[in-house]
């Protein structure tokens, strides 16, 4: 007999509340396997749901640094305890592969142990005022109520290094996550329920983008969302009228610069991780290969035997290397962008649909080569297992190619010239530069961002994550 449908509930106020329309949470590795429906929270809900945060702000925020760090390490320990089962049902709605999947969790239970940790570590200053007999206080308050809205590429990483960074400096949350990732996001707010918050420290509110995406940016006093340049700019237009405080992670084009005295293996491996892992669906992944004309051949010739390689399966199989493509949209636009290029006049290896066993949304890894940084197909963020090769002459030209873009996530080299290494460094214009490693896989203590249309608002993560979710105060104290 089928088993009933999971159901899962969003979080107002404390409550799980089931009503309204509910939708299915699908499996793109089998799309006959219904991982849940979940309910799609409306407008009134998403109020309720920020009312209840500023209720809970009251209490939160006064807590003491230990009451958090206690709340934030309770909830990592049970991450990193169930990271193999979460890592699967993350596989399983998401389409990235088990190890994938796992990794993940892994990340995520990190970061909210290191944010624990943050909260305690939170300081100010006191600096010696110019007039005598005053002293100068600078502290670092909480913000009040954090809106945090997510896309399904990293559902449980993203949640936890917005989520618990609001927590730990005193903040509440209302979180709107991707209409397509609901398991995994209902499986963190559950953690993080069950870990000693106040009710209505952390609510979820689930549903479409339009609507509760939408609502959640009337009554928050900041908004951390990470997802398309597009979302992002509707969301800061009408966050903007209300001056609430914006940090937007948004997408990336990025370049992988080859110079011809690479270590080869690893460029190659750099390229084939950066671009096709996790179906390239990484904001950081490396869509752009620009490489040096005497490699050039012998580099496409590698990457493509590689990538033909690779095994292209359902997410949980063992063997797997690539998963399926998350739904049939994205799938679609894969497939548009792939016309896209050949109509430009890139040449084209791979790409094809693939049948498996299970029906799901299979794609090989596509490699475009014979292309320019004018093509669309080198300055849209098409966000699947796709990449294109754009050879130059010299370590100059590759420089003026990768900043030639209006995004500015990640820029990557490979080379073993500490000189060129160096002036990369210097003057990629990106937030994150990589040498000799792929331009996707960071660490969790550390900032990330981007520049350009990438990103708008301070950094995420490590101690710079104070800089969003806190306030500063000035204090002038006279005795
Ligand atoms: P998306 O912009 O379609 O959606 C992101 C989130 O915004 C979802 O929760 C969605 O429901 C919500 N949303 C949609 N319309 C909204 C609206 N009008 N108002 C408020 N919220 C709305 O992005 P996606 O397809 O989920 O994710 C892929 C994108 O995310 C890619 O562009 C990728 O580069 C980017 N991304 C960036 C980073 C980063 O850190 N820079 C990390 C991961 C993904």
């Amino acid at each position: 007999m089928q088993q009933p449908a999971r159901q899962f509930a969003n979080l107002i106020g404390g409550e799980w509340v089931r009503h309204g329309e509910t939708a299915a949470d699908i499996n793109p590795s089998d799309t006959r396997d219904v991982i849940g429906e979940y309910f799609k929270a409306t407008a009134p809900d998403v109020a309720q749901a920020t009312a209840a945060a500023r209720d809970a702000f009251r209490a939160w925020s006064r807590t003491t640094t230990q009451v958090r760090a206690d709340a934030l390490h309770k909830a990592a320990a049970e991450l990193l305890a169930r990271r193999e089962e979460l890592g699967e049902q993350l596989a399983r709605e998401e389409g990235k592969t088990r190890a994938e999947g796992i990794g993940e969790v892994l990340r995520a239970g990190q970061v909210v142990q290191f944010f624990g940790g943050e909260a305690i570590r939170l300081s100010g200053e006191r600096l010696p005022a110019v007039r005598p007999g005053v002293d100068i206080d600078i502290t670092r308050e909480p913000l009040g109520v954090i809106g945090v809205i997510t896309p399904w590429n990293f559902p449980i990483a993203i949640a936890a290094w917005k989520i618990a960074p609001a927590l730990a400096f005193g903040n509440t949350v209302v979180f709107k996550p991707s209409e397509l990732t609901p398991a995994s996001a209902w499986s963190l707010v559950d953690i993080f329920h069950r870990a000693g918050l106040p009710s209505g420290a952390v609510n979820l509110v689930m549903g479409d983008g339009a609507v509760v995406g939408a609502a959640l940016t009337e009554g928050v006093d900041a908004i951390s969302f990470t997802g398309s340049v597009a979302t992002g700019r509707t969301i800061a237009k009408r966050a903007l009228e209300r001056m609430v405080r914006l940090q937007l992670e948004m997408g990336g084009k990025n370049p992988l610069v080859v110079l011809d005295d690479a270590d080869f293996d690893n460029a190659v491996n750099c390229a084939v991780n950066g671009a096709f892992f996790q179906t390239g669906q990484r904001c950081t992944a490396s869509s752009r290969l620009i490489v040096t004309h005497n490699i050039h051949d012998r580099f496409v010739a590698a990457v493509r035997e590689r990538m033909q390689a690779l095994k292209v399966d359902h997410a949980l199989k063992a063997g797997t290397e690539v998963g399926p493509v998350v739904d049939e949209r994205q799938l679609e636009k894969n497939r548009r962008y792939l016309e896209i290029g050949r109509s430009e006049g890139a040449q084209l290896t791979g790409g094809e649909l693939l049948a498996r066993e299970t029906p799901g949304f299979y794609q090989a890894a596509a490699l475009f080569t014979e292309t320019t940084n004018s093509m669309r197909i080198n300055r849209e963020e098409i966000f699947g297992p796709v990449a294109s090769v754009i050879k130059v002459r010299d370590y100059e030209e590759a420089l003026s190619v990768a900043n030639d873009t209006d995004l500015g996530l990640t820029a990557g080299i490979c080379t073993t010239s500490l000189k060129h290494a160096r002036h990369f460094q210097a003057n990629a214009q990106a937030g994150l530069v990589m040498v000799n490693v792929p331009t996707a896989g960071l660490d969790y203590h550390v900032p990330f961002g981007g520049r350009k249309a990438s990103s708008y608002g301070p950094r995420e993560q490590g101690s710079y994550a104070a800089e969003f979710y806190t306030v500063i105060k000035t204090a002038y104290i006279s005795a």
